[in-house]
């Protein structure tokens, strides 16, 4: 592969940057020191929260590649920035969970962590004017954001995706409570995993002190976020087979 070199800065997230390369089909992901929530309302700059969150999107993305799941990922370039295939994300927030938390337990009106039989699968709509509103299938397609077999696709990686999430998070003795993905539409028209996958878009709760392991320590103002994610990092780097 030819060397890849950063050129132009294309989108700027709240998270991350995204530049160009001088290979059309690469992009280069920079991964901020920053943290919002609330759709942006909260912010703070975090030292190490970038290269923390960028190492554990990099080992996540690694092991479903691994497993099957093809994803956007391509190679670490250092610690806060990574290579990954250029796509068209769609503009869909793709939600699992297998424990009530946040917006379903806040509409439902549930106990906090009620335990689901099987995964709820749900998508939003990306879309900060309108606060990232709930949106079905049919109105998705109504919407031409997504066709009836994409969002059949989706639906079904993403599940594949909590089925392998969660093994790796029991054995970092963790349970997944629910996260985010986001797909997108790559070179050769395939729908494929993108964005990242960190404690930034899942929820975690410890085992043994049931303490939340994840954004929601930022959310709540519950204490320090980069030592969490930091102790995040080190059990996902002792699963046996997640390299
Ligand atoms: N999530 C995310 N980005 C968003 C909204 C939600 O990564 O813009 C993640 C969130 O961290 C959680 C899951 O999606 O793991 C479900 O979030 P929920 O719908 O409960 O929304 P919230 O109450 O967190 O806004």
């Amino acid at each position: 592969m030819t060397e890849i070199v950063k050129k132009d800065l294309l989108y700027k997230g709240k998270a991350k940057e995204m530049y160009t390369t001088n290979d059309p089909d690469i992009m280069w992901v920079h991964y901020m020191d920053q943290v919002t929530a609330f759709n942006g309302k909260k912010k703070v700059q975090m030292a190490g929260k970038g290269q923390t969150n960028c190492e554990i999107s990099a080992l996540i993305f690694k092991d479903l590649a691994n497993h099957g799941i093809k994803n956007h990922f391509i190679k670490q370039i250092d610690s806060n920035n990574q290579l990954v295939k250029r796509v068209k994300i769609i503009p869909l927030e793709t939600v699992v969970r297998n424990f009530a938390s946040g917006s379903f337990e806040k509409k439902f009106a549930v106990k906090h962590l009620m335990k689901f039989d099987k995964p709820v699968q749900e998508f939003f709509y990306k879309s900060d004017e309108l606060d990232d509103p709930f949106i079905n299938d049919f109105q998705a397609e109504a919407l031409k954001v997504a066709t009836e077999d994409q969002m059949n696709q989706m639906r079904a990686i993403a599940l594949k995706v909590n089925d392998r999430l969660k093994e790796i998070f029991s054995e970092m003795n963790i349970d997944l409570v629910d996260f985010k993905v986001e797909f997108g539409i790559d070179s050769d028209n395939q729908l494929i995993l993108a964005d990242e996958i960190s404690p930034d878009s899942c929820r975690l709760i410890d085992r043994d002190t049931q303490k939340s392991l994840d954004k929601d320590v930022f959310r709540k103002g519950l204490g320090a976020l980069v030592p969490v994610y930091k102790e995040i990092l080190g059990r996902l780097e002792k699963v046996e087979d997640v390299k």
